[in-house]
């Protein structure tokens, strides 16, 4: 029996939304292999936070109490990761498969021998070995990898590729780590660091529903339009690159090849037409609605649900009934 390690995304003292997906999916692997899993908290909050890891499947906590996890680039985090590995012989580890935590992994992939596999949305056990899905070129083709046997396993996993569920469990064991740092390791410091929110609507990387708008939208002033329909229900507000590039809305918001990978239960684009490096940020969403004049605009392949018509006669009128409804 070995553990399985879950790296929490946190955030001001939260996990993040994903990390409780990712425990649970671990707890769902475990029930299979026999394994048990184990969370591992680099960073301040770890105490804060441990019953809601528990109740997700943490049997173990494995906690880095220091500034120093998020105070210096990338080596911290990947130095008190190796420690873990060492100190638990585990095998698996499952991370958020941001950007950031890429970077932390691929190294820490190096240094123990390791397979990384990114932007999972699927996992199953397979002849004892997890298998993960993955969707590949712009979500046109889905893949099933594994990591070569005999090498430990590193899975990045998409947002809301799971759903996230109590399964009952404590609060879990806790396993305070001692984490010396090498030189190198503190070489380049953090020295500010600017949260970009998103107002008071969720992040399109964790919302369970994303409004986007585009090129459609004829100028700044749609995106209003989209903000008023995210409102109505609760949805982040997302951009194509026409609209990013040409300033109607902020770069961070961008969805795609180049933006951000978001897996939301439901996204609507509103006039996106559906160019492949758009569709490569969003395909893997688990509902898909598209609103665009053009039926033959390639959005409307992957779509579930599609509208043709001006999205200025569509969206206001969804508004309108959504709003009717929740008053
Ligand atoms: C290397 C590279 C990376 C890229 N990365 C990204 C990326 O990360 N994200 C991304 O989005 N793009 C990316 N692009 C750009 C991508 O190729 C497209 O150009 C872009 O996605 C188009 O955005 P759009 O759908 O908003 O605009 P368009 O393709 O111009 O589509 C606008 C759509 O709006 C519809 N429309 C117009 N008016 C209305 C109306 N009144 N009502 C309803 N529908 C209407 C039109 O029929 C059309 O289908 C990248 C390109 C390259 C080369």
């Amino acid at each position: 029996m070995s553990e399985l390690l879950v790296l929490i995304d946190h955030s001001e003292g939260e996990p993040r939304k994903l990390s409780l997906q990712m425990l649970t999916a671990a707890t769902e692997i475990a029930g299979e292999t026999g394994d048990t899993v184990a969370a591992v908290w680099l960073g301040p909050g770890a105490s804060g936070a441990a019953d809601t890891l528990g109740a997700h499947g943490a049997a173990k906590l494995y906690h880095w109490d220091s500034e120093d996890a998020q105070g210096y680039v990338t080596l911290p985090q990947v130095e008190a990761l190796e420690q873990v590995f060492e100190q638990s012989g585990a095998s698996t580890l499952f991370f958020a498969s941001g950007n950031h935590i890429k970077d932390v992994a691929a190294r820490l992939a190096i240094r123990i021998d390791a397979g990384v596999i990114t932007d999972c949305t699927g996992l199953e056990v397979v002849d004892g070995a997890i298998s993960a899905t993955k969707e590949v070129f712009g979500g046109d083709l889905v893949t099933k990898a594994r990591v070569a046997e005999g090498k430990k396993g590193f899975f990045g996993i998409s947002p809301n590729a799971f759903a996230a569920e109590e399964s009952g469990g404590g609060a879990p064991e806790t396993v305070a780590l001692d984490v010396s740092l090498s030189e190198s390791a503190t070489a380049a410091k953090v020295t500010d660091v600017e949260i970009q929110t998103s107002g008071d609507r969720p992040d399109i990387g964790e919302a369970a529903i994303v409004v986007a708008g585009g090129r459609g939208l004829g100028d700044e002033k749609g995106f209003e339009l989209m903000e008023q329909l995210a409102d109505a229900i609760g949805a982040g507000v997302g951009a194509s690159r026409a609209a990013t590039d040409a300033g109607w809305y902020p770069h961070r918001f961008q969805i795609g090849q180049t933006g951000r990978t978001i897996a939301p239960m439901l996204y609507i684009g509103s006039g996106i037409s559906g160019a492949i490096q758009h569709r490569a940020g969003m395909q893997t969403s688990q509902n898909i609605v598209a609103i665009n004049k053009d039926p033959e605009a390639p959005i409307f392949q992957i779509a579930d649900f599609g509208i043709v018509g001006d999205l200025y006669n569509v969206v206001p009128k969804l508004v309108e009934e959504l709003q009717s409804r929740a008053g």
